[in-house]
């Protein structure tokens, strides 16, 4: 309910017969005498004093709106009720700026006729989707499409949320989505609070999307993720989020990598890691293997006497250059590998070999460590 032009020429506290500062049971008790009293039934003739009656009562009755309704009457007394001009002797001691009247009353007046919610444009949302990637799609990168099921317009009315021809003018503003409220002097455009400034009424809504405008709806949006993307990394698709509103612009759609894991390469950053196993004389006489790599293969050439765990750089063979970045290197771990089981053939090397072994790995231990070799005891 807004505040009506009416307010500020009518003293309901004297058409009730209460004083301003009357609690509201005596205002309810004056108007239970009064409307008795000038009942239309009862009192021909008397309409009027009847109506005047209930609009009084209706805002005193009613404390948000008496409340608003004592806001207006003060700004009367104040002396924008000479605004008018029949009796303020020609504007003398009139002290308002129009603008501030303008704020004040604005403020007033919008209390009960403020533009619905959601009446102007609209930022769409943001949307979040997921994204599984194979590694070799996360590590190259790769072009691909992402199902976003969202609020999208709704297709049939076209987001009015009417049924076609379900549309009538509006009739408190004409059409025109305005509302011009005369106070004296000045007047206020307003948004018509009936049609939300649209300037039409719905009279029959929207049977697809039950007159909301909007349908979720599932599209495919194509992304391209860059070489490198990081298991769970949020990659930022600008303008591909949820429509906008009211010609608002769309959001932003944020699709989440998932990154299946590779059966022998890992990853550390731009690095491709990779662990290498190599038998004992292998390690300790020198070889050259062939390894894979996410493209082909290479050879490395394990040095003789390569202790287990010692780590090779294969330059190059990482993740692709891209946005920025250098291409990465793929990182081989040569493990030592120890057979778990060893053919009698192998035993009888191995324990030959043992015999000729002079020097224990635990000698810097000490004395102690020496002594326990091979498990004699002294
Ligand atoms: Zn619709
Ligand atoms: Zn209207």
């Amino acid at each position: 309910m807004a505040a009506q032009r009416e307010w500020f020429e009518k003293d309901y506290y004297q058409v009730l017969g209460v004083s301003e500062s009357a609690t509201d049971t005596e205002i309810t008790r004056a108007y239970r005498k009064l409307a008795k009293k000038y009942h239309p039934d009862s009192n021909p003739g008397s309409e009027e004093k009847f109506k005047e009656i209930s609009s009084a009562y209706d805002v005193l009755g009613d404390s948000a709106k008496r409340k608003e309704y004592d806001e207006v009457r003060s700004l009367r007394h104040s002396g924008i009720g000479g605004l008018g001009g029949r009796s303020s002797g020609g504007g003398a001691g009139f002290n308002f700026k129009l603008d501030d009247i303008g704020d004040i009353l604005g403020d007033l007046l919008s209390k009960g006729s403020r533009p619905p919610r959601g009446s102007g444009p609209q930022r769409g949302s943001d949307l979040e989707t997921e994204l599984h990637l194979s590694f070799d799609e996360a590590v190259k990168g790769v072009t691909t499409t992402v199902n976003v099921t969202s609020d999208a317009r709704c297709h049939i009315c076209l987001g009015s949320g009417a049924a076609p021809g379900g549309t009538r003018t509006c009739g408190r503003c004409g059409g025109s989505g305005t509302i011009d409220d005369n106070q004296g002097l000045f007047s206020l455009t307003m948004p018509c609070s009936e049609c939300a400034g649209t300037g039409t009424k719905i009279e029959r809504p929207c049977s697809a999307c039950k007159g909301s405008g909007v349908e979720r709806r599932s599209r495919q949006v194509r992304v391209r993720i860059p070489a490198g993307v990081e298991p769970g990394q949020r990659i930022r698709i600008k303008g591909r989020g949820a429509s906008g509103r009211n010609n608002g612009p769309p959001g932003d759609l944020y699709v989440r990598v998932h990154v299946a894991k590779h059966p022998f390469f890992g990853r550390k950053g731009r690095d491709l890691t990779l662990a290498v196993p190599v038998t004992f004389p292998e390690a300790a006489l020198g070889t050259t293997i062939t390894i894979p790599t996410l493209e082909n293969s290479v050879t490395l050439r394990v040095p003789k006497g390569t202790g287990s765990g010692k780590i090779f750089r294969v330059r190059g063979h990482g993740v692709p250059a891209g946005n920025g970045a250098p291409v990465g290197d793929l990182l081989v771990r040569v493990d030592v590998a120890v057979p778990s089981e060893l053919s009698p053939e192998e035993k009888g090397a191995v324990e030959a070999l043992s015999k000729v072994m002079q020097d224990s790995p635990r000698n810097y231990l000490g004395w102690d460590a020496q002594n326990s070799r091979n498990g004699r005891r002294r």
